[in-house]
């Protein structure tokens, strides 16, 4: 029986943006298997897919002082973590990598990420996309997850391109008006 790491209520299955977590009824923190924070992430915002999960990189994380929780699947004394730059704060479990998330914690992530995108210009975007080009060779993915990663950063600097420069757009209009190749 898997247990709420603040109030011990046995946790319930929940789908959650369409994947299968564990919720506490009381309130209503969840937990995530391995992987399956990025899953969700990627449910939520098709535009994020393609972010490396950053909130596991080690250097950009702080580890906090914090009650001591433990993890609802093996038992270990999770890690709270804060994102750099951040409000988001997660506990990580050291062995099984699960993820616990208090209410609330999902959205503020998931804002962060899309501000971090937004920030961006188009060439620090341009870079992106050529890094992403790389990794549908070279990636540690499945080469249709890079695509699909690849695609996602193509739109992106597609909107951010026509909409510097609205010129673009019309020169693109033009340009498949006359192209022979459709
Ligand atoms: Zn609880
Ligand atoms: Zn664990």
């Amino acid at each position: 029986m898997r247990v709420c790491p603040h109030c011990k209520s046995e946790l319930q299955k929940k789908r959650y943006k369409g994947i299968s977590v564990e919720e506490c009824p009381h309130h209503h923190g969840m937990f995530f298997d391995r992987g399956e924070l990025e899953l969700a992430r990627n449910n939520a915002d098709e535009d994020l897919r393609w972010l490396d999960f950053v909130l596991f990189t080690a250097d950009e994380l702080k580890k906090l002082q914090h009650d001591q929780v433990s993890c609802p699947r093996c038992h270990s004394d999770m890690e709270a973590l804060q994102y750099a730059g951040s409000s988001v704060i997660i506990s990580k479990c050291p062995d099984c990598q699960g993820v616990w998330l208090d209410t609330g914690e999902f959205e503020k992530m998931l804002n962060y990420l899309q501000r971090i995108v937004a920030a961006e210009s188009s060439s620090e975007l341009a870079e992106d996309w050529k890094r992403q080009a790389i990794e549908v060779l070279v990636g540690p993915k499945k080469e249709s997850e890079e695509l699909k990663d690849l695609m996602a950063v193509t739109r992106l600097l597609e909107e951010r391109w026509t909409a510097e420069h609205p010129t673009i757009e019309k020169i693109l209009e033009v340009y498949y008006e006359l192209t022979p190749f459709k």
